[in-house]
């Protein structure tokens, strides 16, 4: 097992990984930029060095200044955790290269999955169902562009090959926008992704989206850990994520996690992984496949009793998964709310001190935040500030416990959209159960202050 791992991230996930490492012995570098100087587990840590000033591109995207941080600290291996860098194949080549192991799968399978169009031909091969649209890359040809929209049938939506949280996307209802919106979405993808390329796909009217995590080391052995139904979004971007999703057929769950498993093998994937799925109708259609560590990892690991993090620093390690398929159940219930610094209704960013935070807490209740009082919100980053996530027998009892917890929890100094969760956890639709992608949008529509 390692000695010393470095973690190239920051917030609550570079405190998660670090508290892995704690677990399993093993000693965490961490980095900073200068203005997370005082996050707490920068001075927890055994080892923390400065990569740069605040803005991302300066410091938790700097690669020589990561690197030389793990040279210069004599680490063995770097957690990219989720965001920045951790889906970058150069990344994780040169971090090869450079003689460390990169906690997270190949290079290649990045590069492969990380483009839209090469993760949905390789499914394809492996035999996984897609969103129907066109095979691959769309052509310059107008003609031939209008004559795929036909064939796939309106509304369809454009996505940019490179896209990636929730941007670079634009649904399209009639021939007359076609065109336009091909020619927009490519400019947006070139500045945004430094990739031009866009595919098409049919928009579906009102699916949910659930996705499939899975786990696979070196020795080819791969397992999956049920779905996550990650329905409630906002501009394509999840919000509430639970596990299991409810009304489910199980064996329709068991025959799409056996599809993931074997595409898993069939690429010589190693690591966590998600598969992400539209569900509609009772069918699913692949979208994408992000490869590392996800936001909403929590509640599959509150369902299942694997610690998904664990496990990805051992099988980087070379350590054969310590688990079969069949050692996998799902028990109970398990939901997460994720807690952003923003307005709860008009979802402007909230950044500054915080001038008091109390974390709820009690039985099947997690909090994971780098929070405390008198910490102060960076406006550089990403608004979420951390999760709460609970777990319950039944999916009343997860409910009630989330209720209970948010109840509890005070922040002060910024704005959250606790309030917003509040509402949402006794929306009779929600309590129910098996809400769709359009169902946050439509609510906030409807509840407009
Ligand atoms: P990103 O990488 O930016 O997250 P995804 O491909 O995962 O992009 O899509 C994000 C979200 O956009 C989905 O969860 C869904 O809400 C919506 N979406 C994407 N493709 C489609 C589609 N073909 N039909 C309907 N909604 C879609």
């Amino acid at each position: 097992m390692f000695k010393k791992i470095l973690i190239a991230n920051r917030g609550e996930i570079a405190l998660r990984i670090q508290r892995a490492c704690r677990e399993m012995g093993i000693k965490a570098v961490m980095v900073y930029s200068e203005a997370d100087r005082d996050a707490k587990y920068v001075k927890l840590a055994e080892e923390a060095v400065c990569i740069g000033p605040a803005p991302s591109a300066q410091s938790y995207l700097n690669m020589p200044a990561i690197i030389s941080a793990a040279e210069v600290t004599d680490a063995e291996a770097i957690h990219p955790g989720y965001g920045f860098l951790s889906e970058n194949a150069d990344f994780a080549e040169r971090v090869e290269q450079s003689g460390f192991q990169f906690i997270g799968p190949t290079p290649e399978s990045i590069r492969t999955m990380g483009d839209k169009v090469s993760a949905k031909q390789a499914m394809i091969r492996a035999g996984v169902p897609c969103v129907p649209g066109s095979e691959g890359e769309l052509p310059d040809d107008p003609a031939q562009i209008r004559r795929m929209a036909k064939a796939v049938g309106y509304p369809v939506i454009i996505k940019a090959a490179g896209g990636g949280g929730g941007r670079g996307m634009r649904v399209v209802h009639t021939e007359a926008a076609l065109i336009n919106a091909v020619a927009m979405t490519k400019a947006e993808a070139g500045a945004a992704f430094n990739n031009p390329a866009v595919y098409m796909e049919k928009f579906l009217q009102n699916p949910r989206h659930i996705e499939i995590q899975i786990l696979a080391d070196k020795h080819k052995n791969a397992v999956y850990l049920g779905e996550r139904d990650c329905s409630m979004q906002r501009r394509h971007q999840k919000i509430l994520e639970e596990a299991p999703a409810p009304g489910i057929n199980r064996k329709l769950i068991e025959r799409i996690g056996d599809r993931c498993v074997a595409a898993c093998k069939k690429i010589g994937y190693r690591g966590a992984g998600t598969f992400e799925f539209l569900y509609e109708d009772g069918e699913f259609y692949f979208i994408e496949m992000n490869t590392r560590v996800q936001v909403e990892h929590p509640v599959t690991e509150m369902v299942t009793g694997v610690d998904i993090v664990k496990t990805q620093i051992m099988v980087a390690a070379g350590e054969k998964l310590p688990f079969t398929q069949r050692q996998i159940a799902i028990r109970g219930c398990a939901i997460e709310c994720r807690i952003n610094a923003e307005d709860p209704y008009k979802f402007v960013p909230s950044p500054g001190r915080v001038t008091m935070w109390h974390a709820p807490g009690g039985p099947g209740v997690r909090v994971d935040s780098h929070v405390y009082t008198n910490y102060f919100v960076p406006s550089n980053y990403d608004s979420m500030v951390g999760k709460i996530i609970v777990h319950g027998d039944t999916r009343e009892q997860a409910m009630a416990r989330m209720r209970t917890a948010l109840a509890e929890t005070v922040v002060e100094g910024i704005s959250t959209n606790i309030p917003l969760h509040r509402e949402l956890m006794v929306d009779a639709k929600f309590m129910v159960g098996g809400t769709n992608i359009h169902y946050l949008e439509q609510w906030l529509e409807q509840h407009k202050r």
